[in-house]
């Protein structure tokens, strides 16, 4: 197949971190490249929580750290479970990321901005406000685009649609999504001042908090974690819930979990007379590997979200930075198609080796299966309440004998829902696979 009457060498859907990577980086190679976004400007209907860990973004933007809309370093990370009446956590604090930044909290209003007019500005053609509809096959091949009955074609196209892939779906290239792949994610963005949240998380300048939450006063068998995130003079508030949980229950909506979360005593004082600027919900990726489709074929390939590419293990949740990885790799592939002028599904089958050598696919073969374990009753259930009793148990006084610690703990450990037995064995296959 050669590429000479396409109108362009390559169509990238939808512009995201995994889009706009993509699309930057062909552009500065010189190849003739269409970024299509149904979002205008692009980031208006994007949803992340907003820590974008790591320097993926260096692949790209080289200046990355200076340029780009960053909200804050973060200097302060947490992990807390929480009861109806308790929050125990794990901080951790460090000058090191100081010096050695690990992640910043981003707004992906500002973030997509930026990225998209990166690409413009390094020769891709950008049109925002246009969704488009389906692939266009020609003998089973992908050449292109349709969005409103019209064509337009490419030699190759990257589907980087985010996590709900219709137009992939549409074409048989990706199986239609169960509740195993996805959970549901809610979010505010919640305006309060500058000196406000210094104040409130013990901050200073440009450094940021990073909490994730386990909600364990959930009822009815629902599960579901808290995320907040400082911003430079906003929060990034939310929740992420399992959805075959949510299913079982049938009772409760998604939107009383968010309820639940910021009206709770130890994060309710941390929200308090905020402004709510942005409410949205959003499909958060599962299931890794296990949801992982075909990564390319004959005209095309697959990066992001719609490929399945994000990590999660209770304490972090890393989308973008996959996103962005797999983004240049389908590009680099791209590139060098172009040189071959070979489009097939072998010349295009590097992007998954590619792939493979990287983090990408090393994290989450690795980490195969962690999102049903992130969702165990160990985690959720017993947990949270156990941990409660233990501490309550360790520091409450009342005049009466104390006990030595390794009875209050074994105490905690048998009052709690779970066998002794069953709650080591859980707990050892946690730790081995987390
Ligand atoms: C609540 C929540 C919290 C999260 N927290 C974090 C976090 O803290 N850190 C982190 O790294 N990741 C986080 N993630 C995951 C992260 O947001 C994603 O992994 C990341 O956005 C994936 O990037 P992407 O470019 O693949 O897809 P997206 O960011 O979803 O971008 C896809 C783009 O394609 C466009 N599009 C879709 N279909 C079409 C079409 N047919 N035509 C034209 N355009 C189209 C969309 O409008 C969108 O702009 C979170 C996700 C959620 C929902």
């Amino acid at each position: 197949m050669s590429g000479g009457m396409s109108d362009f060498d390559v169509i990238v859907v939808g512009a995201g971190p995994a889009g706009s990577s993509a699309a930057i980086k062909l552009a500065s190679s010189g190849s003739n490249v269409l970024l299509v976004e149904r979002a205008d400007p692009p980031g208006s209907k994007a949803v992340s929580g907003g820590i974008l860990w790591g320097k993926e973004l260096e692949k790209v933007v080289p200046d990355w750290e200076k340029v780009t809309p960053l909200e804050r370093f973060i200097e302060y990370k947490s992990t807390a479970f929480l009861t109806e009446e308790s929050k125990v956590s794990v901080d951790f604090r460090t000058k090191k990321f100081e010096k050695s930044k690990t992640g910043y909290s981003v707004l992906r209003a500002k973030l997509d901005q930026f990225l998209a007019q990166k690409a413009k500005a390094a020769g891709a053609t950008l049109v925002t406000g246009i969704t488009v509809d389906s692939l266009s096959m020609k003998d089973g091949i992908v050449n292109g685009v349709v969005q409103d009955g019209e064509t337009v074609t490419a030699n190759t196209v990257i589907l980087a649609e985010g996590t709900n892939p219709r137009v992939a779906i549409e074409a048989g290239l990706r199986k239609p999504l169960s509740d195993l792949d996805s959970a549901i994610g809610i979010k505010e963005v919640v305006k309060l001042s500058e000196n406000t949240i210094n104040e409130r998380f013990n901050l200073k300048g440009n450094a940021g908090y990073a909490g994730e939450f386990v909600l364990g006063f959930l009822e009815g068998g629902v599960r579901a974690g808290g995320f907040m995130y400082t911003n430079k003079d906003s929060l990034s508030v939310g929740v992420v819930i399992s959805l075959p949980h949510l299913r079982e229950n049938g009772k409760t909506y998604a939107y009383d979990i968010m309820e639940k979360f910021m009206q709770h005593p130890y994060v309710s004082p941390l929200v308090e007379g905020g402004q709510v600027q942005e409410y949205s919900a959003h499909l958060v990726s599962e299931g890794g590997v296990n949801s992982m489709p075909d990564l390319y074929g004959d005209g095309y390939m697959i990066a992001g979200d719609s490929a399945g590419f994000t990590f999660s293990n209770g304490m972090v949740i890393q989308g973008m930075n996959y996103a962005i990885a797999s983004g240049v790799l389908a590009a680099e592939t791209a590139i060098e198609a172009i040189k071959k002028k070979e489009f097939t599904r072998g010349a295009l089958s590097s992007y998954q080796s590619k792939l493979e050598r990287s983090q990408v696919l090393m994290d989450l073969r690795k980490f195969r299966g962690i999102d049903r374990l992130v969702w165990s009753r160990l985690v959720h259930e017993t947990a949270p309440e156990m941990l409660e009793n233990i501490l309550f148990g360790i520091f409450y006084e009342d005049g009466s004998p104390k006990k030595h610690l390794a009875n209050t703990i074994l105490q905690g450990i048998s009052g709690s829902n779970m066998k002794k037995s069953e709650l080591i064995m859980e707990t050892y296959r946690m730790l081995r696979r987390m």
